[in-house]
């Protein structure tokens, strides 16, 4: 799940995503003003920090010297999965990573988080990251590799001009990052659209950033996954996809998926990316950069 927040209005182009649903029930809809980051620096807070990261956990909770180990290594990871690189320099502001203890905490730093158990917060100001944030539920079970997750939304948003990588490419690839059982159940919702009408058509997954319809979510992030994956496929390296997306906002689609697959363009694409979704799929199949990040988020 990704949130971003902006002075403007009109900056506000997209509020959030919600990757690691128990429950798809979230509203994406509506521009939201996220609270200032709470008052994670109390008293009796164990916090640990790095040039990155400053982590804050809670009494009895995580040790935060081992959640900022795991965060600086699964980060690395991920720079090397998407740029064939190490992450370059430090930032002004380093990303605050907040563990909460329960739904209840979470919940109230995370506004319209109920059924997630991870959200990135990216403050945006004339262009620059001002504001980076992490909230994570500890208690579940899948929090190393929501961690792992909300770092390639961190990561992306590093990379892309201004910080706003398209949607469907953020979200894509940072369900990457989660389990095999999540991956396999948003592909399920990406099948479910495409074989029952709820289909988001691809020249309005590609460029339209206005708030989801809370029942176009599941198509969204199956979707998102699945068209991924067909690009990934059809080109393992991560670093080609994201040309091609950097390409696709000078040029526009049809042209970068001309000159980046040789595809004829979106309603090309959307014919292959059809057919490839209908086609029976290995539960546990991962791709590209799913495979270094599960091993990376499961150590
Ligand atoms: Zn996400």
């Amino acid at each position: 799940m990704r949130r971003a927040a902006y002075r403007s209005d009109k900056l506000a182009w997209w509020v959030r995503r919600t990757a690691l649903l128990v429950g798809l029930s979230v509203a994406m809809g509506g521009a939201q003003v996220d609270a200032e980051p709470c008052g994670c620096a109390a008293p009796g807070r164990p916090v640990a920090m790095s040039s990155r990261f400053v982590v804050y956990s809670y009494p009895n909770g995580p040790s935060p010297e081992s959640v900022l180990d795991a965060s600086e290594g699964l980060y690395k990871s991920v720079c090397r999965s998407l740029f064939g690189q190490e992450p370059a320099g430090c930032w002004e502001t380093p990303c605050q990573i907040v563990l909460h203890a329960d739904r209840a905490s979470y919940s109230r730093a995370v506004r319209g988080g109920a059924g997630s158990v991870g959200s990135t917060w990216i403050r945006m100001v004339a262009g620059r990251i001002v504001g980076r944030r992490i909230d994570l539920l500890a208690e579940s079970a899948d929090c190393p590799r929501a961690l792992a997750h909300e770092l390639t939304h961190l990561a992306l948003a590093n990379y892309w001009p201004e910080g706003r990588p398209p949607r469907w490419l953020d979200e894509g690839l940072a369900l990457l990052a989660d389990g095999p059982e999540k991956q396999r159940l948003h592909w399920q919702d990406g099948q479910v659209a495409v074989e029952y009408g709820a289909m988001i058509r691809l020249n309005t997954l590609l460029t339209d950033e206005r708030p989801l319809r809370a029942e176009q979510i599941p198509a969204f992030y199956g979707q998102s996954l699945s068209l991924v994956s067909f690009l990934l496929e059809h080109n393992g390296e991560p670093q080609q996809l994201l040309r091609f997306a950097v390409q696709a906002e000078k040029v526009g689609y049809d042209r970068a998926l001309q000159e980046c697959y040789g595809i004829a363009g979106v309603q090309a694409l959307e014919q292959a990316w059809v057919a490839y979704v209908r086609q029976p799929r290995d539960p546990g199949r991962t791709v590209g950069i799913a495979s270094s990040l599960v091993v990376a988020s499961a150590d």
